[in-house]
């Protein structure tokens, strides 16, 4: 605390990001990236955008990522508003589209930078508890809210919740926005972004950290009607008309342009997610639905801590959240074959090590 900060900046409760260790050999599922890098078309795009071009400003509209984003999922241009990472667009929806005086509505077991940005725009929020399965209890979305925000999939359970059930959120709440946070949704959910004609209220956020192999790039974008996206695009002029840098449109439009690339990786990655939801099973793991690029589970007689500790001796990250309901869990985020079978290979010999000194 220091004497010059200001009363907002004493009350605010930052978001603690998932850690980046700088550790060689380290096996690092703690923080969802994408096990494999971008394709050689997206790694060349942004070495040829890093030219004497560097010296003018970037396109402040991002205009040939706002294309290759509107024809990926049949919108217009003027449907998409892309920004620096999907927490940025998430910042500015918090900012301009939720209602102050009413409570920003999202679940208790959720993405934990949502009540972050009620306090720094100092919004009132009220959390939905997830049911015994841990599912969102669609009948208690209802008004009176500031807004709605809920992810999915889920993060961090990884469940996925069908868009018959999206539908009735956003008709029950005709006269607030409706966020759907999708970072996860490209490996085995579907888009709320077809919802959008039918609509004026949903706004859909997607990311290029997880599915596309591009968190270090820092993009993100949001999808909705034509008047939320002009309501974004005045939050974004009035803040920094230049979010995305050239090397990042450079980057994300050419990975909106590689879609055998794209296929790939979500093949690779559910595939691996289903084999580690055998072997954890067969570990005597309890392993909620997942349609993320990551698994939420817990062991009947280990705390989620202990197993993160003990992996953490064995150079293995996964994420723990010291959270009432959450405690016992970890969340693990998909990588390669080996680094699955290295993390069930250490997880069998801390259980069996258990054994044989109870
Ligand atoms: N939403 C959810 C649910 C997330 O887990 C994340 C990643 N931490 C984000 C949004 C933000 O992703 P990014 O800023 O990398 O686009």
């Amino acid at each position: 605390m220091s004497r010059f900060w200001n009363e907002r900046l004493r009350q605010l409760t930052p978001y603690v990001p998932g850690e980046q260790p700088q550790m060689a050999n380290l096996i690092k599922l703690n923080t969802n990236e994408h096990p494999f890098g971008p394709g050689e078309a997206v790694t060349r795009a942004i070495r040829d955008a890093a030219d004497d071009g560097l010296r003018l400003y970037p396109d402040p509209d991002a205009t040939a990522l706002r294309q290759a984003i509107a024809d990926w999922f049949d919108l217009a241009p003027s449907q998409v508003f892309p920004a620096n990472g999907s927490d940025e667009v998430l910042a500015f929806i918090f900012q301009g589209l939720f209602q102050p005086g009413e409570p920003v509505l999202f679940p208790d077991i959720s993405y934990s930078f949502y009540p972050v940005y009620c306090g720094l725009y100092g919004l009132e929020s009220r959390t939905v508890a997830l049911d015994e399965h841990l599912r969102i209890p669609v009948e208690s979305v209802r008004p009176p809210n500031g807004g709605v925000i809920f992810p999915n999939p889920n993060a961090p359970t990884g469940r996925f919740l069908e868009l018959e059930a999206v539908a009735r959120i956003l008709a029950a709440n005709p006269d607030r926005v409706v966020v759907v946070d999708e970072a996860y949704v490209d490996f085995g959910g579907e888009s709320a972004a077809r919802l959008i004609p039918d609509h004026p209220n949903l706004l859909v956020t997607q990311t290029l950290s997880k599915s596309r192999s591009l968190a270090g790039l820092r993009v993100g974008y949001a999808l909705g009607q034509k008047h939320l996206i002009e309501g974004l695009e005045r939050i974004k002029n009035s803040f920094n008309s230049y979010t995305l840098d050239r090397l990042a449109q450079a980057g994300a439009t050419a990975a909106f342009r590689d879609e055998s690339g794209f296929r790939a990786g979500q093949k690779a990655v559910i595939e691996q997610r289903e084999r580690l939801i055998s072997g954890l099973e067969a570990l005597g793991f309890e392993v909620v639905p997942s349609r993320a690029n990551f698994v939420f589970c817990r062991h009947p007689s280990v705390g989620g801590a202990a197993l993160a500790a003990r992996l953490r001796e064995r150079h293995i990250i996964v994420r723990h959240f010291d959270k009432p309901r959450i405690e016992q869990y970890l969340r693990v985020t998909i990588g390669t074959a080996e680094q699955m079978d290295a993390l069930l290979l250490a997880l069998d010999d801390i259980l069996n090590d258990r054994e044989t000194q109870a």
